[in-house]
């Protein structure tokens, strides 16, 4: 097996460039052939040193991932089903706006938190994604679209790793993809328009804001212990004062001076006038500059859970407002191809069954992050 290109940030491609006895700047000529120009052809890269260009067959490839199914919402929205192989499929989401294109890219295979009101987790968790298929997705739909408008100009102006699966679980192969997203050899996204969605990692928090600081979303759903503790499992392993003093922590090292808190409306279960004062007196304890951003449940069968009446989502968010807390509603999109959040449902082989899910659920809240490896490799 020869080595996917996608698989590296520049300073992985510069080293493996080395190995191949090449000089580390053809990495920059290489990495710009591929994410700028969508190349993946050896043999297109014309101003590539003849001997590189020759060599290079024979120890690396460039692959996107095979395109399952692609599906075009009235609003524009487009849904990609992306093949990862033995049975697992996984979703990315297309959200173009006036003033930019957002790609919502998926993490891994499942996921292993278990959130009550995502489809993901109910699904479980089959394996992370490498970081070539992490960026297979944002190459592929960047570079397809580019071809379709038959233009030069960039078209994904914002990454969100909001779809399948939990980012900070898969630490090791989401650094440089992110890594690829910001470099300017690269995608040339500024460190704000790339944010990474977290359900509360707190280590990799942590490791994020020395690592790679890119704008930070946390899943908080819920204001008190008792109810995150059944809505987001991980929570009794990360509980709420760890998870505001992360965001703290991270702060200082964000692009933007607020942390964005998502907070997905659920029936009578933490939208009551009871939650929202719970909230604030969440966020003065914390001293967390936030940003809440209220997301309409999307329902499906498993849940058991309803979207909250409008008229309680507008008071929550007024009672925010009033308090001095910016917030937003967020309007879903590409609801008529399934596509708004949470739900993702991919197609996963759970290499768990259904009578073990609580076992695994179990397991999620034990995870522990692995010593991670040197990330550009
Ligand atoms: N695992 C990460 C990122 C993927 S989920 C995380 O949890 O942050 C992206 C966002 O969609 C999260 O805020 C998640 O809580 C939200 N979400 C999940 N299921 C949802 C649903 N059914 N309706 C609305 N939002 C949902
Ligand atoms: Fe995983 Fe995020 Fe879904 Fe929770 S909301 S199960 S962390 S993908």
């Amino acid at each position: 097996m020869t080595a996917n290109l996608l698989d590296f940030d520049l300073e992985g491609l510069a080293a493996f460039c080395e190995r191949l006895g090449e000089k580390r700047f053809r990495a920059t000529q290489l990495f710009r052939w591929i994410h700028q120009r969508g190349a993946s052809d050896f043999g297109q890269m014309t101003d590539l040193a003849k001997s590189l260009r020759e060599k290079l067959p024979a120890h690396a490839h460039i692959a996107g991932l095979p395109v399952l199914s692609r599906q075009d919402a009235k609003d524009g929205t487009i849904k990609w089903l992306f093949d990862v192989g033995a049975g697992d499929a996984v979703e990315t989401v297309f959200i173009p706006e006036d003033d930019r294109g957002t790609l919502c890219v998926s993490s891994q295979a499942g996921c292993a938190v278990g959130c009550r009101f995502c489809s993901t987790g109910h699904q479980g968790f089959s394996r992370n994604l490498s970081t070539a298929e992490i960026l297979a997705q944002l190459w592929t739909v960047e570079h397809t679209l580019r071809q379709e408008s038959a233009s030069t100009e960039r078209v994904i102006t914002n990454v969100v790793m909001m779809g399948m699966g939990e980012p900070l679980q898969n630490y090791n192969a989401l650094v440089p993809a992110l890594r690829v997203m910001l470099d300017d050899h690269g995608y040339g996204l500024s460190r704000r328009r790339v944010t990474v969605s977290t359900s509360g990692v707190v280590p990799m928090m942590e490791r994020l804001a020395k690592d790679c600081p890119v704008a930070l979303a946390v899943s908080l759903h819920a204001p008190t212990d008792a109810l995150r503790d059944d809505l987001v499992p991980l929570n009794r392993k990360y509980p709420l004062n760890e998870l505001m003093a992360a965001c703290a922590a991270y702060l200082p090292q964000a692009p933007r001076d607020f942390i964005t808190l998502e907070y997905c409306m659920l029936d009578g279960v933490n939208d009551r006038p009871s939650d929202v004062e719970a909230l604030l007196d969440l966020l003065r304890r914390s001293g967390v500059r936030a940003k809440l951003n209220l997301i309409p449940f999307n329902p499906f069968p498993q849940s058991g859970l309803r979207q909250s009446q409008p008229a309680a989502v507008q008071a929550f968010a007024r009672t925010l407002n009033d308090a001095g807390v910016v917030t937003t509603v967020r309007k879903t999109r590409g609801d008529d191809i399934d596509a708004a959040c949470g739900q993702l449902a991919g197609d996963v082989r759970d290499r768990t069954n259904a009578a073990s899910r609580m076992a695994q659920r179990r397991q999620a809240i034990q995870w522990h992050p692995q010593t991670p490896k040197e990330p550009s490799q």
